[in-house]
C-alpha cells in the first residue's frame, strides 16, 4: 500500500510518500509560496538529484495537482498512476479535547476540526485547506488525520488543569493540550525497542528539541505531562518563542511599551527566546559557533536554552517518580552534542553518567550516550512523525477495509 503523508501550512504543504510494504518514504518534497507569486515544488526521490518547478500556485488544490503530476510524472515520478495511492494522513495540530487519537477523515471529523479553529487559527484552517485539496483530487482515496495533541490527552487533570476559575476550562476549554505528540509518541516506542523492554513498564522523558521545543513526562506509555500548554508557546525556551514567563509580564508590557495585545503575543511568539536573548540567530548551529567565539550575549542564551531543559528533566523525574531514561530528538536534540552535554553534566544527582566518545557520535539510528553503568540512560532518537502518520493510516485504513471484508495484500 502506498500512503502519501501531507502536512500542510497556510501557503507550503510538504510531502511524504511511503510504501508501507518496506515502511520507507519513496519520494518527499515540499510546495512553498501557495498564493504568491512564484510558487516552488522542489521534489526528491533517494539518489536522484533534486527537482524545482516554479510556477503559479495559487490554492492547496492545485499544489496537490502539481504533486500528483510529478508523483506520477514520466521522468521524476515513482508511480505509474495516481490510483496507485491508496491512502492520504494528514498532519492536524490540534484535535482539542475531541480526539485523543487518529481517524479517518468524514464529514463529523471535519466539523469537529473546523470547531477547534479557535484553538489554533494559523494551523488547523490550513490542515483544512490540505483535506479539501485531497477530496477534490482524489475523491475516492480514504484519508486520516494525526493530531499533534492526542497523544497528550491521557494526562491527568493534575498535569492538564491551569489553577485558574474552572469556569474558563469549562466554557472554553482553556488547559494544557501539549503538542509534538506524534514525536514524544514515536520516539518513546523506538526507546523502548531499543531498551528491549515494554514501554509499558518505563519512565522516560523524552525531549523534543527543534525549532520548536518541548518536554514529555511518559509514564508507562502514556503521557502524563508535557511542557507545551493551551499554546506552543508555553514550556521550554525556543528559537523565537520566550516559553514560560510570569502571565503579569503582558499587561505590564502593554502599559509601559504602550503595545496591542496583538504585539505582545507576536512579540513572544516570534521575536523572543534564542533570537531576542543572543541577538545573533534562532538557530542553534549559528548559537554555538557565536559562543565559541567568545560572544556572551550568545552564551548567556545557550546556557539559558538548557539550563531551562534542565529544570523540565529534574520536575518530570519528581513527577513520575524516577526516569528509566531521557531521550533526545529533533534537529538541535538530535544533532548538537555540545547541548546534550550541557544539558545532561548537571544531572548527575540522578545517576546520569554521560559517555562523551558516545555522545560525539552521529548516526541516524537511535543510540546510547550514557556510559554502562549510568542509572539513568540517555538516548538519541531520530524522530520521524511522517513514518507515524503513514503508520497510523495505514492501520485504520487497513482496519476499515478488513470490516468490509475486502481482501488486502498489506
Ligand atoms: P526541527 O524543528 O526539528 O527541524 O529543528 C530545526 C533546528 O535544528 C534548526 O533551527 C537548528 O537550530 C537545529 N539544528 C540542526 N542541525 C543542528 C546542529 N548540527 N547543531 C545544532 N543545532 C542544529
Amino acid at each position: 500500500m502506498n500512503i502519501l503523508v501531507i502536512n500542510a501550512g497556510s501557503s507550503s504543504l510538504k510531502y511524504q510518500l511511503y510504501d508501507m510494504k518496506t515502511e520507507t518514504a519513496i519520494a518527499t518534497g515540499r510546495v512553498e509560496r501557495i498564493g504568491m507569486d512564484s510558487s516552488i515544488l522542489t521534489h526528491e526521490v533517494a539518489h536522484q538529484p533534486e527537482v524545482r518547478e516554479v510556477s503559479e500556485i495559487l490554492d492547496h488544490t492545485t499544489a496537490v495537482k502539481k504533486v500528483l503530476d510529478m508523483l506520477t510524472h514520466r521522468k521524476f515520478g515513482v508511480l505509474r498512476n495516481i490510483s496507485d495511492i491508496q491512502a492520504v494522513g494528514h498532519r492536524v495540530v490540534h484535535g482539542g479535547e475531541s480526539f485523543s487519537e487518529s481517524v479517518l477523515v468524514d464529514a463529523k471529523v471535519k466539523l469537529e476540526i473546523r470547531r477547534l479553529f479557535d484553538l489554533a487559527p494559523l494551523h488547523n484552517p490550513a490542515h483544512m485547506m490540505g483535506i479539501a485539496a485531497v477530496e477534490e483530487n482524489l475523491p475516492h482515496v480514504p484519508q486520516a488525520v494525526v493530531f499533534d495533541t492526542a497523544f497528550h490527552q491521557s494526562m491527568p487533570p493534575t498535569s492538564y488543569l491551569y489553577a485558574i476559575p474552572t469556569v474558563l476550562y469549562r466554557k472554553h476549554k482553556i488547559r494544557r493540550y501539549g503538542f509534538h505528540g506524534t514525536s514524544h509518541d514515536y520516539v518513546s516506542q523506538r526507546a523502548a525497542e531499543y531498551l528491549g523492554k515494554p514501554l509499558e513498564q518505563l519512565k522516560l522523558i523524552t525531549c523534543h528539541i527543534g525549532n520548536g521545543a518541548s518536554c514529555t513526562a511518559i509514564l508507562h506509555g502514556k503521557s502524563f505531562d508535557t511542557s507545551m500548554g493551551m499554546t506552543p508557546l508555553e514550556g521550554l525556551m525556543m528559537g523565537t518563542r520566550s516559553g514560560d514567563l510570569d502571565p503579569a509580564v503582558v499587561p505590564y508590557t502593554i502599559n509601559k511599551e504602550e503595545l496591542t495585545l496583538n504585539e505582545v503575543n507576536s512579540m513572544l511568539n516570534k521575536h523572543s527566546g534564542l533570537i531576542a536573548i543572543s541577538g545573533v540567530s534562532s538557530d542553534m548551529r549559528e548559537i554555538v559557533e557565536a559562543m565559541n567565539d567568545g560572544n556572551d550575549n550568545a552564551k548567556l542564551a545557550f546556557d539559558m536554552y538548557t539550563y531551562r531543559i534542565r529544570k523540565y528533566i529534574g520536575a518530570y523525574i519528581a513527577a513520575m517518580d524516577g526516569a528509566d531514561a531521557i531521550i533526545f530528538t529533533a534537529g538541535v536534540g538530535e544533532n548538537s552534542d555540545v547541548l546534550r552535554k550541557a544539558v545532561c553534566e548537571r544531572l548527575t544527582f540522578f545517576g546520569v553518567q554521560l559517555d562523551e566518545a558516545k555522545n560525539a557520535i552521529r548516526s541516524p539510528e537511535p543510540r546510547k550516550i550514557t556510559t554502562d553503568d549510568s542509572a539513568v540512560s540517555v538516548l538519541v532518537v531520530p524522530t520521524n512523525e511522517e513514518l507515524l502518520i503513514a503508520r497510523d493510516t495505514y492501520r485504520l485504513v487497513l482496519t476499515k477495509l478488513v470490516g468490509q471484508g475486502v481482501e488486502t495484500e498489506g
